[in-house]
């Protein structure tokens, strides 16, 4: 008999999850039918490109886009565009779904949970029917990303309310687009590094001309004849801008399960690395509704990345329709880049397990050193400055974790660290590891192995 695989959300986890479970279905001789719903008009695309989308570094729109409807269709996934999930009885293994052509409600065996995160919108930002002030908004999907190419073609100067990677990037689509540029944080900015490192990111963003406020939480905004003219702060201050980006953060979107199946501390649903939820009533999930494992925690964190998303949903795929499927996802370190544009400034930011300061509140004793070096050999036009900081466990000199700063060719540095906290190595593996040189590359002790080498001599 036909095994029927229901997944709500068609983006990053869902799709990745349809294809492979197709894939899998086919090594194994299984019978599966698909089916999708999607509540917006748009699928398969990249919302790690909106940035540069918004910054004019990307052609169209469509660039983004991964796979389209048709063709998951002619896969043989029946995709049902601009049609939400309204009600899911896990129990009794129904739903109920909204779309053009009216309500249906539909069976399954397996559920896949795939909706993904919705942006924090507060309050302040939205006007009495619940609407986002005009000029305001978050950047979270496609229709967002056309959104914002409206908004700052109408010139105007540029408010990013929130400290992450996503506000970061969104300086820089501003910068990029000539609009003078101020980003305000609650707390730290970019809380995922050390305090010492994330000053650096700070200053070469001043540099580029950025007013960059930390511990800055916006209280509301200033309305002039329909318009936002600036925001307010807890603080007292008055910031003048037209135009407000919201990066304050994401909140997985569980609603329709809620109740049905425990959460997690920051409201995720939790899969094992196989992707299942509750295998009794067949309740799959993957992506950024979920947490994920934290290796070196190890315990469930809320980290909302598309690499994740894709992995654990292809694994899930696999799962669905293989029993014996040799593909899991387990789980993550916490590892992610970005960069930073403006001006004549240039820095690329990379991180992956512990900081000092978490890895000392989770009670470790740590051994932290920085070094500071040329992304090449010193040279070669090509060298640029790059910091490292390289975190380590004193008793059993275990790597915890790292973060670069630098030039460009600095960042992509994290992986060989994120190899070796993935393997569980130390910071002598780290130290002595054969890693790649030639002077247009790396210096002949490379940087990274220089500053892992420094803490393993201290230890
Ligand atoms: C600006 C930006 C930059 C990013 N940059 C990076 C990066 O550099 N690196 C990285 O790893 N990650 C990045 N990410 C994160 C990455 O895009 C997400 O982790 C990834 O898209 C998550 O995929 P997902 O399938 O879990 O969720 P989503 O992509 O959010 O998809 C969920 C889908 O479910 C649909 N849905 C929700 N509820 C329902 C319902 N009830 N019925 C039907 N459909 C529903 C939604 O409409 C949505 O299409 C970025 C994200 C943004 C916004």
């Amino acid at each position: 008999m036909t095994h029927k695989i229901v997944v709500i959300g068609a983006d990053a986890a869902g799709m990745a999850a349809a294809h492979q479970a197709l894939r899998a279905a086919r090594r194994t001789g299984r019978e599966v039918s698909i089916v999708a719903y999607e509540a917006t008009s748009h699928t398969s695309y990249s919302a790690c490109g909106l940035p540069y989308l918004v910054a004019g570094q990307v052609d169209s729109q469509e660039a983004l886009v991964a796979r389209t409807a048709e063709q998951h269709r002619a896969a043989g996934i029946d995709l049902r565009m601009g049609t939400r999930v309204t009600a899911v009885d896990l129990d009794a293994r129904t739903l109920t779904a909204q779309g053009h052509h009216g309500v249906e409600e539909t069976g399954y065996d397996d559920l896949v949970i795939a909706t993904g995160a919705a942006p924090v919108v507060p309050d302040w930002a939205q006007d009495e029917d619940g609407d986002p002030l005009p000029g305001t908004g978050a950047v979270s999907t496609l229709d967002d990303g056309r959104e914002w190419l409206d908004r700052m073609a109408a010139g105007g100067d540029v408010i990013v309310a929130g400290g992450g990677y996503i506000g970061l990037e969104m300086v820089e689509a501003a910068l990029a687009r000539g609009h003078r540029c101020t980003l305000l944080t609650r707390g730290r900015f970019m809380h995922t590094l050390d305090s010492e490192m994330r000053q650096r990111l700070v200053e070469t963003m001043r540099k580029a001309g950025v007013d960059v406020r930390e511990g800055a939480e916006v209280t509301g905004l200033d309305v002039e004849a329909g318009r936002v003219t600036g925001a307010r702060t807890a603080d007292g201050q008055h910031v003048p801008g037209e135009l407000v980006v919201l990066a304050m953060g994401l909140s997985p979107r569980t609603e329709l399960v809620s109740g049905q199946v425990p959460l997690g501390r920051r409201g995720g649903l939790l899969p094992d690395s196989r992707g299942r939820v509750d295998p009794a009533r067949g309740v799959w999930a993957a992506g950024d509704c979920c947490e994920v494992h934290h290796r070196l925690l190890d315990e469930p964190h809320f980290l909302p990345l598309g690499t994740h998303a894709n992995k654990l949903g292809r694994a899930m795929g696999d799962n669905l329709a293989d029993p014996d499927s040799r593909l899991t996802f387990d789980g993550a370190l916490g590892t992610a880049i970005t960069r930073f544009v403006g001006g004549d400034q240039y820095l690329e930011i990379a991180m992956t397990g512990l900081t000092e300061e978490v890895a000392g509140e989770a009670g470790l004793d740590v051994l932290a050193a920085t070094l500071e070096g040329n992304t090449a050999s010193g040279y070669m036009p090509e060298a640029e400055p790059i910091a490292i900081k390289v975190v380590a466990e004193r008793s059993t000199r275990r790597l915890l974790g790292a973060q670069i700063m630098g030039g460009h060719g600095a960042g992509k540095r994290i992986d060989a660290a994120a190899a070796t906290l993935w393997l569980g190595g130390t910071v002598d593996d780290l130290a002595w590891m054969d890693l790649a040189y030639a002077p247009p590359f790396a210096t002949a002790w490379e940087v990274l192995s220089v500053a892992a080498r420094r803490v393993a001599e201290r230890l």
